[in-house]
């Protein structure tokens, strides 16, 4: 197994150029989805969608529509959980239909110790990417409150990599169908207000990434949990 003990990850591009970068993660999620891709298509921005393998799978029309909408996609893993393996299960499933590798990853939780047991992830020409500005769309239910997070984050500034959420990893449908819903609403006041401040919103690939973090396990860092480390060890190999 390819493993090395430490990563290299981004959490940012180019201070010096007025790009921004918005990331949707857990999708693609029908019709959620599609509605963000509208929201950026008639507002001239680019988006980044780091999506889950088993999402790909059963909706791999969704995942064609973020590339025709001409959209960049990474590999936010298969399952969202610490399996080994997850993220090459995943990158099976999206470069079946994307016809070549990703070049971006997103660890889930930004749990970086999972990608230590991935060679898809380890992969010389694979860049991990966290991001910088995180107004948790996720636990918001006030449309402005994720605006104004977004907007009001000290962190934003050109080079920002904006992380929000278009879906979940729920198997529960109702629940990844609502949790996107203030994100949504929200998401045009964000990229018009970004818009307004000059900012051009890109996609990762056209954004040069810099300030590599290294990220080295330590006694606690390097698995999620006592009980992670301990399944992760008795998988051998
Ligand atoms: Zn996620």
């Amino acid at each position: 197994m390819v493993r090395r003990m430490s990563l290299i990850y981004f959490r940012h591009g180019r201070r010096d150029q007025m790009k921004v970068a918005l990331t949707f993660d857990d999708g693609p999620n029908p019709p959620r989805t599609d509605q963000v891709i509208e929201i950026l298509n008639s507002r001239g921005a680019r988006g980044t969608f780091f999506v889950l393998g088993k999402w790909v799978e059963r909706w791999p029309e969704a995942f064609m529509r973020i590339i025709e909408g001409g959209h960049a996609v990474g590999n936010h893993s298969y399952l969202h959980q610490a399996h080994l393996g997850d993220f090459d299960r995943a990158e099976a499933a999206i470069g079946n239909l994307l016809g070549r590798p990703t070049q971006f990853l997103r660890a889930h939780y930004f749990n970086f110790f999972t990608c230590l047991y991935s060679p898809v992830a380890l992969a010389p020409a694979m860049k991990i990417v966290d991001a910088d500005v995180n107004p948790a769309d996720y636990a918001k239910t006030d449309p402005e409150a994720i605006v104004a997070a977004t907007l009001h984050d000290p962190a934003l500034a050109g080079g920002s990599i904006i992380d929000l959420h278009d879906s979940a990893e729920s198997d529960d449908d109702a629940l990844r169908l609502a949790r996107p819903l203030s994100m949504i609403e929200a998401l045009p006041a964000i990229v018009d207000g970004l818009q307004a401040r000059g900012f051009e919103l890109v996609g990762l690939d056209e954004m040069e990434l810099v300030d590599p973090v290294e990220w080295r396990p330590d006694g606690r860092g390097a698995f999620a949990s006592a009980a992670v480390r301990s399944m992760i060890e008795n998988l051998g190999g």
